[in-house]
């Protein structure tokens, strides 16, 4: 059986039209996760889903735990992780409600539990490709089949929130090359890189970040985009299965060699 998992973002709560075969709690050396882990299962495929902020959103961007979300995937046994995440605009081309693909990571958070690595092992983690490739290509095939567009090649920037950026703060973002705005990519990509885990992040376009657009961010247009984007995340998941590999190719497995400095 393959297995992917897959960590929710901000209104994708459940997926729809495959029966739910039941939640899994898990606990993990670095404690409990945002929620239970609902299982369920398509052809040849077991789907994962973990809602980052938990069941009913209670968990702000800079109190989630990172290190138990990634071990509990890990625990599990799942090697490949889709992440999504409600992000901000900055580039004025995307569409809200839309899905982009990210290629690379700026990292602006402050105050996170960042490493497993943080005890008597130093490590420093490679960074020079962030996403799997391998991973990439797979759900973009998978929308394809799903007839949603995904929009490739964005950059997306993490900040610290949880308050939403300045107009100056956007324009500094963008003129380092950044398209998208979050909160929560960091350190989950850098946490699944250390486990071995192929990770890929889908920023949700729910909003133009600060100075891009004129109307305020409310939290009723955060979720009514989140709703719409939902759907296209749903059609894409049911067709995963044709294209998740059983086999890994890529190096991500073996992301940790080489990089420990010293062990105890
Ligand atoms: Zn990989």
């Amino acid at each position: 059986m393959k297995k992917i998992g897959i960590i929710g973002g901000s209104g994708f709560n459940q997926i729809e039209g495959i029966e739910r075969l039941e939640n899994i709690e898990v606990s993990t050396d670095h404690g409990t996760p945002s929620a239970s882990v609902q299982r369920y299962k398509i052809e040849d495929l077991e789907i994962y889903l973990l809602k980052r902020h938990g069941m009913n959103h209670t968990i702000a961007p800079h109190k989630i735990n990172y290190r138990a979300n990634i071990e509990a995937f890990s625990n599990l046994g799942i090697d490949k992780i889709i992440a999504f995440a409600a992000s901000g605009a900055i580039n004025k081309s995307y569409k809200l409600g839309s899905l982009v693909l990210s290629s690379d990571a700026i990292d602006m958070t402050k105050n996170r539990a960042n490493t497993f690595f943080d005890k008597d092992i130093v490590a420093h983690i490679d960074m020079s490709e962030p996403f799997c490739t391998n991973l990439q290509k797979a759900f973009l095939k998978s929308a394809k089949d799903a007839n949603v567009e995904v929009t490739e090649n964005g950059i997306a920037i993490c900040t610290e929130g949880p308050r939403i950026e300045t107009p100056a703060e956007i324009k500094f973002y963008e003129k380092i090359g950044a398209t998208t705005v979050g909160m929560t990519l960091f350190p989950e990509l850098v946490l699944a890189r250390e486990k071995g885990i192929c990770y890929i992040s889908v920023a949700i376009i729910s909003n133009y970040a600060a100075g891009i657009e004129q109307n305020k961010i409310t939290a009723d247009m955060l979720i009514e985009n989140s709703r719409i984007s939902s759907e296209s995340i749903n059609k894409i998941t049911l067709n995963l299965h044709k294209y998740i590999e059983y086999s890994k190719t890529c190096p991500c497995e073996n992301s940790i060699e080489g990089t420990v400095l010293n062990a105890n």
